[in-house]
């Protein structure tokens, strides 16, 4: 099996080289943005180009409000601080992610609770959510606490993992019965829809990341979006600096953060907007032409699930065991096809071991197994 994939990964790609997991692609108005950028000499954090990028985010997410930040993370940081994410309370979220989610969580000097994922969509469950929040947790007038911490449950927060929409409507709902704020960690999923609806839009507020490894890229770079005005204009006040607009006077009226989206940046990311949908439709070929491979083997290729479309942000597969992961990642590996493992589950790390940890069976069972193939755009 192994063999026949990196023959046909050879050949989908048309290359003998490494091939790296996801190479960004610039083949738009990328080099015209930047120089116009430079001439402008607007290349810090103010700028048409910043303007322009959080237009075209929320326009295309189909959200009210987005503000561009340096990173993912920053905008995962914000967010859940707006929400009143507070060094008193906990997150409900998923143990299978990227570990930001949780450095985020920390940030505001909460902890996070780890809740199992389903095996199909890979992100957090509602089942056993509802599990939890129905046998561990108490109602109080100011909101949802855990009865074994004594701890306010401030917010929950699932990952569409590689681009796959969890089954988000339903965590919405269980949110709204239990008096909590939901918050979507949309880092890896611009592009990816559930029940036609852009997923960063079920909750009050969410995060997106154009990081150099990501679906289109800013160098580095995030947007946080939201429906909320009030929470909008926070979000854009905290983020630089919490500055009191003033010609001249330097007056700030809480401690803020340097976290804006510098002018070059949005330029880039201006140009990669434009190519998206030509860039999600190659992603979505690739997909095609993997599960048709895949079909009839023994290995799983992940599908986009009932009700949504994805990005196909990163492909994975799921191998039959631990072993033979082991096996599939050295032999790709050392053919010079770049396959990686999924994260290790974040309440294994050093520094979220001693937090609050559900049965997480489904989670255990796809860190064994889960690799990603490569995903890049070929040009
Ligand atoms: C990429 C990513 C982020 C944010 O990452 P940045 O590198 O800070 O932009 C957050 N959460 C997840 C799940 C991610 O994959």
């Amino acid at each position: 099996m192994f063999s026949d994939l990196i023959k046909f990964i050879r050949q989908i790609y048309n290359t003998e080289d490494f091939l790296p997991l996801h190479e960004p692609v610039f083949f738009g108005n990328e080099k015209k943005y930047l120089n116009e950028c430079i001439d402008s000499t607007f290349v810090s954090s103010v700028g048409k180009f910043v303007d322009r990028f959080e237009d075209m985010v929320a326009k295309y997410t189909g959200a009210k409000y987005a503000i561009a930040t340096v990173n993912g993370t920053a905008a995962l940081h914000i967010a859940l601080q707006l929400v009143g994410v507070d060094k008193k309370s906990e997150v409900i979220t998923q143990p299978l992610s990227f570990v930001a989610t949780c450095n985020a969580i920390s940030y505001c000097g909460a902890k996070p609770v780890f809740i199992d994922v389903d095996r199909d969509t890979m992100g957090l469950s509602p089942k056993y959510l509802l599990k939890f929040l129905k046998e561990q947790t108490v109602q109080r007038a100011d909101g949802c606490y855990n009865k074994i911490t004594g701890k306010r449950i401030s917010a929950v927060l699932p990952m569409h993992t590689f681009g796959h929409p969890c089954r988000i409507d339903e965590i919405a709902a269980i949110c709204d019965e239990y008096n909590i704020v939901l918050i979507e960690d949309a880092a890896e999923s611009l592009g990816s829809f559930y029940k036609n609806k852009h997923t960063g839009t079920f909750g009050r507020i969410a995060a997106f990341s154009f990081n150099g490894n990501k679906t289109i890229t800013t160098g580095g770079g995030g947007m946080i979006v939201t429906d909320d005005q009030t929470l909008a204009k926070r979000a854009k006040h905290i983020t630089t600096t919490a500055k009191l607009p003033h010609s001249f006077e330097y007056d700030h009226d809480e401690i803020g953060y340097n976290y804006r989206l510098p002018n070059l940046n949005a330029a880039l990311g201006c140009a990669q907007m434009e190519t998206l949908e030509f860039i999600l439709q190659n992603k979505r070929e690739l997909a095609l032409a993997y599960e048709k491979f895949f079909e009839g083997r023994k290995v799983d290729f992940v599908k986009e699930t009932e009700n949504s479309k994805a990005n196909y942000w990163l492909n994975a597969i799921i191998l039959t065991s631990n072993e033979e992961r082991d096996r599939f990642l050295k032999s790709t590996n050392e053919a010079g096809i770049m396959t990686r493992p999924i994260w290790r589950l974040m309440n294994r790390l050093e520094m979220f071991k001693s937090c609050q940890t559900d049965e997480l069976t489904n989670a255990y069972w796809l860190e064994e197994r889960v690799v990603n193939i490569p995903s890049g755009v070929r040009l």
